[in-house]
């Protein structure tokens, strides 16, 4: 089926409509150490006026000191898109590929390795794993790509090609799979240390004609909460996070972040939670979308930081850059993964900064750049009492104080 995502509303849905000052003042007040602050609360804050954003970005810089103080993180990394061809049609997508398609490719095991064997040259630890959600549904090329190469699907395949950089290299992968049964939650987490999938918005409607989601199914809001919610009933460590201006309003990010809270609050496996803003591509469905803009940005990572205080919180600084280090002022303690070798597939017109510079602009702040792994330090031990080739692999990858044993 062809995709027709065709995006025809080309205005900002989420203005802000500056809260009052006093209400403003109020709520910042009822900000207590440790304490995720609540839904009333974090409305009121991510609407906050431009002359009200220092007041906020302090309380939540003063949030992350108290979390983890002076440390940012990395997870130095390389990216590997096993396959970019995806039964989903997302309007801001610029990774998918239809069977045909130019750049269109699923890699061999050849080309896993060589990759992994490159990074592992250049001090990575982390494999990330990106790929189309269960394309073999849609495309009979996809299905006769992975009979050629011996598997029934594409997470049978990905979860050959974890276990052998886990058997040839020193990486740790990371997968990005898509959705997830619980039986492939299982068995990814016998090859992966961690795991990832973007819960992005609680907003139903983006699902709807000509919106960000059109001829999307796999991101019906509900199936990505089953698939977060089952890695947390198998204590797996789980990233997730909520991806900015696709046609959310500001009250929908407060929602999407409580929505992960909530989840976190049962199974205490969120180990790191992302805010990503939409960045517009010429060739995407969504080229005319406004961006949000750089104080939206600083505005939902703070709320993030005030309503999971004692919880990761991540921005990519490609996506923001060239005024990344802001972020820092909004309460991240953690860039995600930065690449020496591999561009970002996902948004390849954004190159990576250099992590020289990025150690530089992080010190500019008070800060201190350390690398991690691909699963954070607080869920190492977990992973370490399973049997086998991936908690040796931990192991070795690991040191005392729980992040990478190579030095930043
Ligand atoms: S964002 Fe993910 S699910 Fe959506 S089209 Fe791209 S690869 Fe597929």
């Amino acid at each position: 089926m062809p995709g027709r995502c065709i995006i025809r509303i080309n205005v900002a849905v989420s203005p802000i409509k500056p809260a009052r000052r006093d209400t403003f003042e109020a709520k910042l007040a009822e900000v207590r150490p440790r304490q995720p602050i609540p839904r009333d609360a974090a409305i009121e804050l991510i609407c906050c006026s431009d002359g009200d954003l220092p007041e906020l970005l302090a309380a939540a810089r003063a949030a992350k000191e108290r979390f983890k103080p002076i440390e940012i993180t990395y997870s130095r990394k390389v990216f590997i898109p096993l396959t970019n061809l995806c039964r989903d049609y997302c309007g801001y997508c610029t990774f998918r590929r239809d069977p045909g398609d130019s750049g269109a490719h699923t890699m061999t095991p050849d080309e896993v390795l060589e990759v992994a064997h490159a990074g592992e040259r250049l001090g990575c630890t982390e494999a990330l794993f990106s790929l189309g959600d269960k394309p073999e549904l849609l495309f009979p090329q996809m299905r006769e790509t992975l009979r050629h190469l011996g598997y029934k699907s594409t997470l049978h395949y990905l979860e050959a090609m974890c276990e052998l950089v886990l058997r040839e290299t020193s990486l740790l992968p990371h997968p990005n799979p898509g959705l997830l049964s619980s039986e492939w939650v299982a068995r990814l987490a016998n090859v992966s240390p961690s795991m990832g999938l973007m819960l992005e918005t609680t907003n139903t409607s983006l699902l709807g004609p000509g919106k960000a989601h059109d001829n999307a199914p796999d991101k019906a809001p509900a199936k990505r909460l089953r698939t977060i919610e089952e890695a947390g009933k198998q204590s797996v460590p789980f990233t997730t996070g909520v991806l900015i201006g696709i046609g959310e309003s500001l009250e929908d990010r407060v929602d999407t972040l409580l929505a992960i809270r909530e989840l976190h609050e049962r199974y205490g496996h969120i180990q790191e939670v992302i805010v990503q803003n939409f960045r517009t591509k010429p060739t995407i469905p969504m080229a005319q979308w406004p961006e949000p803009s750089q104080g939206e940005m600083l505005r939902t990572v703070a709320v993030a930081r005030l309503l999971l205080p004692n919880v990761n919180i991540q921005a990519p600084p490609n996506l923001s850059a060239p005024y990344y280090e802001e972020l820092i002022d909004a309460g991240i303690n953690d860039w995600g993964g930065v690449s020496p070798l591999t561009p970002d597939f996902i948004n390849p017109e954004k190159p990576w900064p250099h992590l020289e510079q990025l150690r530089l602009r992080t010190e500019a702040k008070r800060a201190v750049l350390r690398q991690r792994l691909p699963v954070y330090p607080e869920f190492v031990g977990a992973v370490l009492g399973k049997p086998g080739l991936l908690s040796e692999r931990l192991r070795e990858a690991t040191a005392d104080d729980g992040l990478a044993r190579r030095a930043a």
